[in-house]
């Protein structure tokens, strides 16, 4: 058996034309169904529903032999606890969106950042946040959040959010602009190393056929 870890969403939906490459099909809409483990049109596939800052941990323990994750959550993933018999073949160019840093509209970043004001900056992406505010030199204190950004910087919690944006549009309904991008991101697809050997002769031509369907598209 195979096992394949996606999240519901925009993951989810947007990886359905991969699987449809590799021919295989998901026969539960995980928007109708409660189940969190769905069958395929192959009995030895199957696909499991996690949270997506789960996906490498269900990957890497071998929960799951293949998932897809943002390489936001990759990222983050690793910073806590390391990489451990994670293999990335893949970029899928699939949930595109960018990681930015974004204040309030009347907020001065710029002199802040120039006069070394130490910032207090409110994300779910610290790892990210640490790093790329140390390799700029810039002082901050961290606030850790899990969700609902945007509202750190409305109510002075925070000076300024390191979140992900797509269309910008949820910047723009709360007053909020981008003052700075951190990086691209989009979602990868990862491997258990060990299921990699094991189950090379299934395992294989699923990557391989994600692999053709992405050069195809590009
Ligand atoms: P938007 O309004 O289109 O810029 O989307 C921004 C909101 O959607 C923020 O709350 C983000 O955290 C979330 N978001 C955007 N793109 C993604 C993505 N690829 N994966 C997860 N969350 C996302």
């Amino acid at each position: 058996m195979i096992t394949l870890a996606l999240s519901k969403g925009r993951i989810f939906q947007e990886t359905l034309p991969l699987l449809a490459a590799a021919g295989i099909e998901v026969l539960e809409d995980p928007e109708k169904s409660r189940k969190l483990i769905l069958p395929t049109n192959r009995a030895d596939v199957q696909v499991v529903l996690v949270r997506a800052s789960d996906v490498p941990t269900y990957v890497e323990y071998g929960g799951a032999d293949v998932g897809v994750c943002g390489k936001d959550t990759l990222i983050e993933h690793q910073a806590e606890w390391g990489t451990h018999g994670l293999y990335q073949p893949l970029d899928l160019q699939i949930a595109r969106c960018r990681m930015s840093v974004a204040v309030r509209a009347d907020f001065d970043y710029a002199t802040a950042v120039r006069q070394g004001a130490r910032l207090a900056v409110a994300t779910k992406y610290t790892a990210i946040a640490r790093e790329f505010f140390a390799s700029k030199g810039v002082h901050v204190d961290l606030i850790k959040l899990y969700g609902s950004m945007e509202l750190a910087p409305l109510t002075g919690l925070a000076d300024a959010i390191v979140d992900l944006v797509s269309t910008g549009n949820t910047l723009k309904a709360n007053h909020l602009v981008e003052v700075e991008h951190i990086m691209d991101i989009s979602s990868r697809l990862v491997v258990n190393q060990a299921a990699l050997k094991v189950k090379q002769a299934s395992l294989r031509p699923i990557i391989d056929a994600f692999a053709k369907a992405l050069t195809v598209s590009a």
